[in-house]
């Protein structure tokens, strides 16, 4: 008897492709954080010995599609279905492949997070990774994205910066609600309708939540943050506005303000 069986879950092998530009763990623990308000899935992080791509020279969707393949055949990786995340370019400017009725997808973040963040990286890489499910999850390989959009998570972005406006809508539409329940059932409807709704995420501002915990764990506060890593000088803006007022306006005082503009010197100059 298989896991999938097992457990009633599939499977969702995610593997990070080249070194990331934001906060791995963060993103770990939000994706990880899913398993827990959902039944249909597990998802699960693969550490590769080497990353499959090393630089942006692959850009061909085969090409890429073909390198995580061997990479997944090589590391012995199980799971149902194998999502990968790169910073790289996809052919023709795409942000995401999905193999429809298939096992493998490939997300890219690259342009995001200059471009069109907020929302967070985060954010964006679990709404691709909704709509990659949908697609490899529905076996008749028939559940397609479509265009018109209509702020659904399957709508075809021909511009990229629409995705912008389908991540806060949280919406799947009839059309694909009802296509979903027919060639998946109502279970799948489900389990998609509460990862795209990111009501699982809560609130930053209140403890506890899963939104609460990321910016208490991992210094990324989804009201503000993008999820990138952050530069020394970025850590030091948010740790002076972090402080108390009356500290504040006490390093106004002579002495203190220069200890303060000395150091800041010296971080800011190793920038
Ligand atoms: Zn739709």
């Amino acid at each position: 008897m298989t896991l999938r069986r097992m457990s009633g879950r599939e499977r969702i092998s995610v593997v990070l492709l080249n070194k990331p530009s934001f906060d791995e763990l963060a993103l770990k623990f939000l994706v990880l954080s899913l398993n827990k308000i959902q039944k249909c899935f597990e998802f699960e992080f693969q550490d590769l010995e080497e990353y499959p791509l090393k630089n942006g020279d692959l850009s061909e969707i085969e090409d890429i599609i073909h390198c995580f393949s061997r990479q997944i055949e090589k590391e012995e990786l199980e799971g149902d279905y194998f999502v990968g995340i790169t910073s790289y370019e996809i052919e023709e400017n795409h942000f995401m492949v999905a193999s429809k009725g298939g096992d493998i997808s490939v997300i890219t973040t690259k342009g995001w997070d200059k471009h069109f963040a907020p929302p967070s990286v985060f954010e964006y890489i679990i709404h691709s990774l909704t709509t990659a499910l949908i697609m490899m999850a529905d076996k008749t390989g028939t559940m397609d994205t479509h265009d018109p959009i209509r702020g659904c998570c399957l709508d075809y972005v021909y511009l990229k910066e629409n995705v912008k406006v389908d991540i806060p809508m949280r919406y799947i539409c009839n059309f694909c609600k009802s296509a979903i329940k027919k060639k998946l059932g109502s279970d799948f409807l489900e389990c998609f309708e509460k990862i795209n709704s990111f009501d699982w995420l809560g609130e930053v501002e209140i403890v506890g939540t899963i939104a609460w915990n990321l910016k208490k764990y991992f210094r990324t506060d989804l009201n503000k943050d993008t999820g990138l890593y952050k530069t020394r000088r970025e850590r030091l803006k948010d740790y002076l506005l972090g402080l108390p007022k009356e500290l504040t306006s006490l390093s106004l005082n002579t002495l203190v303000a220069a200890i303060m503009g000395f150091i800041i010197g010296l971080l800011l100059s190793a920038d």
